[in-house]
C-alpha cells in the first residue's frame, strides 16, 4: 500500500515507521524544515547535545516510549534523574515534590496539609477516570483538597495554564496528571532529537520517503480507494491518508470531515491553547538548584520557570545555562505576536526577581511557539472522540485530541501512532 502520513512529529513518524517496518510504502509530509513537532530540538554551534524548544521529559512508566528507545537500540541513552520540582510562594521557591515537602511547605496549615495528602493519594490509587469526568478539576479539588490549599497550589497553576477554560477543566484530567507522575524522570542522551533521528534513519533504511519543508495544498479523492495529495507544483496519489496534524489544520484541509459524524463536529468545538517559551542561554544560572518551578503567584506574566540545566549537566550546551519560561495562551495572545526580545523585556523583572541576586549574563535568547499544543479537556470529553478511522474512505485522523484521558506526551504520540499504523493495516492492538 502506499500511505501519506501528513505531520513529522512523534505520532506521525511512530506510525510511519510501524507502516514502514511492515513493508508498506510511506511518505511523510512535514511543514517545518525539521521533524519532532513539538518535541523538535535545536542546536547551537559549541553544544554537544540538541534541546528542545519546550521542556521535555519521560516518566519512568511511560511505556511506550521506552519500549520504542529499546527497539531502536536507544535503551542505554535512557538518563535517569530526580529533579528538584518547587513552586513560587510569597516571593520565595519551596520543593514541594514529595510527602516531606508538603508537610514542611509553610503555605498551608496542618488541616489543608493533610487533606491535600488524601487528595493526592486518593488520585494515585484511584484507577479509575470515568466518574471524574462528570465533575470539573475544581469542584474536586476543593471538596477533597479544601479552599485553602486551592487558592494557594491549584488555582494559580489551573487558571494560569487554562486561563478563561479553567472553571470547565474536567476532574479526569487533573487525576491523569497525578497518576502519571513519577519522583524520577528521564531524559535521552542528546535530546528528543535522538529518537527522532534514529526513526528518521530507520523509516528511510526500510524505503519509506520524508520531505520536510512540505505544506500540502489539497487532499482530493480520485477514486473510491485513494487520493491525490498536491504540494507546490508536485501532486501524488495514495491509497491511505494518516492526518497527524492539529484538528483545525486537517478539517481546514478536508473541509467534510466535521459533517461526517456528529464526534467529529464535536471534536471541532475543542478548545485549544498554543504553547510559548522563552529560553535564555545564560554565563550563570538563573535559578540556583531547582529543575521546575511552578509559579502560583498570577501576577507573573509566566506559569512556569524550568531550569534545564539543573537536570542535565550544563557541559552538553557549552557550559551555558539554559532556563525556559513557559506560558499556554489562547490563540491570537499579544505575547504570541511578540518577538524574543520584546518578550524578554517583559519578562525581565520578573526573572531578575527569581535569580536571588545572582548576576548572569544573556548570551542568546531563543523562543518556540507550538499551535494548538494542548487541547482543554472538558467535561465528558471521552464523548467528543472519534475514532481514528474517519467515515471517509481510506483516511484517518490523529492528533493529541484523540489520547484521552491522557494530557498530551510524546510517550502517548506513539502509542497513537503504532494505533493509527495498525488500524490502517487493519491489525488492532
Ligand atoms: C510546552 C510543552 C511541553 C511538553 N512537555 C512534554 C514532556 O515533558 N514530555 C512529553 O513526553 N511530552 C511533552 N509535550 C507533549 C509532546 O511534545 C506532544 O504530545 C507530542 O510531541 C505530540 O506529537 P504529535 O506528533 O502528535 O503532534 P505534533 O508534535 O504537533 O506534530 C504534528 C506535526 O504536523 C506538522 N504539521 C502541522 N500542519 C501541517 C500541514 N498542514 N502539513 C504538514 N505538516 C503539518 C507540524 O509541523 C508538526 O511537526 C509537551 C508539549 C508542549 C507544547
Amino acid at each position: 500500500m502506499d500511505i501519506a502520513v501528513i505531520g513529522g512529529g512523534f505520532t506521525g513518524l511512530t506510525a510511519a515507521y510501524t507502516l514502514t517496518k511492515l513493508g508498506h510504502r510511506v511518505s511523510i509530509f512535514e511543514k517545518e524544515s525539521f521533524l519532532g513537532g513539538l518535541a523538535y530540538g535545536f542546536t547551537f554551534p559549541g553544544w554537544e547535545w540538541h534541546m528542545e524548544g519546550a521542556y521535555h521529559h519521560l516518566f519512568t512508566n511511560d511505556n511506550s516510549i521506552l519500549s520504542l528507545l529499546q527497539d531502536l537500540g536507544l535503551k542505554d541513552d535512557l538518563i535517569i534523574k530526580r529533579p528538584i520540582t518547587a513552586s513560587l510562594w510569597h516571593s520565595v521557591m519551596y520543593q514541594l515534590d514529595s510527602p516531606i515537602s508538603l508537610f514542611t511547605f509553610p503555605g498551608l496549615g496542618p488541616v489543608d496539609k493533610f487533606r491535600t495528602a488524601i487528595l493526592l493519594a486518593f488520585l494515585k490509587v484511584m484507577p479509575f477516570w470515568q466518574p471524574l469526568e462528570g465533575i470539573t478539576a475544581e469542584q474536586l479539588l476543593v471538596s477533597i483538597g479544601g479552599k485553602n490549599a486551592f487558592t494557594t497550589i491549584w488555582e494559580p497553576l489551573l487558571y494560569g495554564k487554562f486561563g478563561e477554560y479553567a472553571p470547565k477543566v474536567a476532574a479526569s484530567w487533573f487525576w491523569a496528571r497525578i497518576q502519571k507522575r513519577t519522583p524520577s524522570l528521564c531524559y535521552i542522551r542528546g535530546g528528543f532529537h535522538t529518537l527522532v533521528e534514529a526513526l528518521r534513519a530507520v523509516i528511510i533504511k526500510n524505503g519509506g520517503t520524508i520531505l520536510t519543508s512540505t505544506v500540502i495544498h489539497s487532499v482530493k479523492r480520485t477514486s473510491a480507494d485513494s487520493y491525490t495529495l498536491s504540494w507546490g507544483s508536485n501532486k501524488q496519489t495514495f491509497d491511505r491518508i494518516l492526518l497527524t496534524i492539529p484538528t483545525p489544520a486537517a478539517f481546514k484541509l478536508i473541509p467534510d470531515l466535521p459533517s461526517t459524524d456528529k464526534r467529529y463536529a464535536a471534536l471541532s468545538a475543542i478548545p485549544h491553547l498554543f504553547a510559548q517559551t522563552l529560553i535564555l542561554e545564560t554565563d550563570a544560572p538563573i535559578l540556583k538548584d531547582v529543575y521546575w518551578l511552578n509559579v502560583t503567584d498570577r501576577s507573573f506574566p509566566f506559569l512556569a520557570a524550568v531550569a534545564h540545566t539543573n537536570f542535565m549537566d550544563k557541559t552538553h550546551y557549552g557550559g551555558h545555562h539554559l532556563t525556559y519560561f513557559g506560558n499556554y495562551l489562547p490563540q491570537g495572545h499579544r505575547y504570541l505576536s511578540m518577538t524574543a526580545q520584546e518578550l524578554l523585556k517583559e519578562f525581565r523583572p520578573f526573572i531578575h526577581s527569581l535569580s536571588s541576586g545572582t548576576r548572569y549574563k544573556i548570551l542568546h535568547t531563543h523562543m518556540f511557539i507550538g499551535p494548538f499544543a494542548q487541547p482543554v479537556h472538558t467535561r465528558h470529553y471521552s464523548q467528543k472522540i472519534p475514532p481514528i478511522t474517519t467515515p471517509l474512505p481510506s483516511t484517518y485522523l490523529a492528533n493529541m485530541d484523540f489520547i484521552y484521558p491522557w494530557d498530551r506526551g510524546t510517550n502517548y504520540a506513539v502509542e497513537l501512532g503504532q494505533r493509527a499504523a495498525n488500524l490502517i493495516v487493519k491489525k488492532t492492538i
